[in-house]
């Protein structure tokens, strides 16, 4: 794993070739989230910029209750090394699962980075179980519930990471025994950027970083979605687009269709529904869940555990 917690102040492109990330790799990596932003991979150096500028907010992580999933999404890639791109060049200075410090010295590192004089940029990984004033969600003595709000109080901008932090995800899935709540909710706050997805995809977490780096506005949808990732329906989006057009849809996974491309609505797929941009930014610049055969799960959405759910019924 190519992390180091706290130590992205300055010379962050010189820690980075260190670790084995070039300058052509940034730049790969800037361009796609570039892209992803509508600025056109010419835009790569202005992202680059914020991205390694001196002074830039740090980022406080914090959990909520999930599964890891979304860390895992962003620790999980390769080339080019997303994992040291991101986590290297933020500025990560509390990330309750990857940090080495544990107990004080954890709470030291969020405190220190709560009162740090450059501010921060909250970053929110799961949803808030309120029942029993919270007391079902714990990290260091803390509910999760007095932890966002603490940070909240004080961050630059808040994003929540992953369908648990931006609807409540899994774990407000019916009968949601925990009570659990989005993060928008919990706080009552508008101003939530929501990076749906589970997992969401990391260059979509770091472009609301960079637009946030770059002063830009990010223009939300009515579900606090930035409409620049999720304007979009995948189905728009979709390769399979022309076959659905057509009316040629596979019958099964397995099917000569299937491996053809035909489109995979009648074996389930939601992106008629959903709005994310999976096709055109790919996960580790590679492939995305419908061009490998699977139907989108409409992750994107809220409370799409019950209401796209059962996944796998055909049509
Ligand atoms: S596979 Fe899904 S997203 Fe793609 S065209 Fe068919 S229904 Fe739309
Ligand atoms: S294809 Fe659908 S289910 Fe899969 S990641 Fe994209 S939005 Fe989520």
């Amino acid at each position: 794993m190519r992390v180091s917690i706290g130590l992205a102040k300055d010379d962050a492109e010189k820690r980075l070739e260190e670790k084995g990330v070039s300058r052509r790799d940034f730049m790969k990596f800037c361009a796609a989230v570039a892209t992803a932003l509508g600025m056109g991979p010419g835009a790569a150096a202005e992202v680059a910029a914020a991205l390694t500028a001196k002074k830039r907010p740090s980022v406080i992580y914090l959990h909520g209750a999930e599964c890891t999933g979304c860390s895992e999404a962003v620790l999980r890639t390769y080339e080019p090394f997303i994992d040291a791109l991101i986590l290297d060049t933020i500025s990560l200075d509390y990330h309750e699962t990857i940090m080495a410090a544990a107990g004080e010295a954890a709470e030291k590192a969020l405190n220190d980075a709560i009162n740090s004089p450059d501010g921060f940029v909250l970053v929110h990984e799961g949803a808030i179980p309120t029942i029993g004033n919270g007391t079902w969600g714990m990290v260091g003595g803390h509910t999760m519930a007095d932890n966002l709000k603490k940070c909240a109080a004080k961050a630059k901008a808040i994003i929540a990471m992953g369908t648990c932090a931006t609807f409540g995800g899994v774990q407000a899935a019916k009968p949601n025994p925990t009570q659990a709540v989005s993060v928008s909710e919990f706080l009552g706050r508008k101003d939530v950027i929501n990076i749906a997805g589970c997992p969401p995809n990391p260059i979509n977490f770091v472009g609301a970083v960079v637009a946030f780096l770059k002063g830009d506005k990010i223009e939300l949808d009515s579900l606090q979605r930035p409409k620049v990732f999720f304007g979009k329906l995948v189905h728009d989006l979709c390769e399979r687009l022309p076959h659905f057009d057509k009316g040629e849809f596979a019958k099964s996974f397995d099917s000569p269709e299937a491996k053809k491309g035909w489109c995979l609505y009648e074996l389930g797929c939601r992106g008629p529904e959903t709005y994310n941009n999976c096709p055109k930014v790919l996960f580790n610049s590679t492939n995305w869940p419908v061009k490998a055969g699977h139907p989108c799960i409409g992750c994107s959405e809220p409370k799409f555990w019950d209401s796209m759910s059962p996944f796998y019924s055909a049509r």
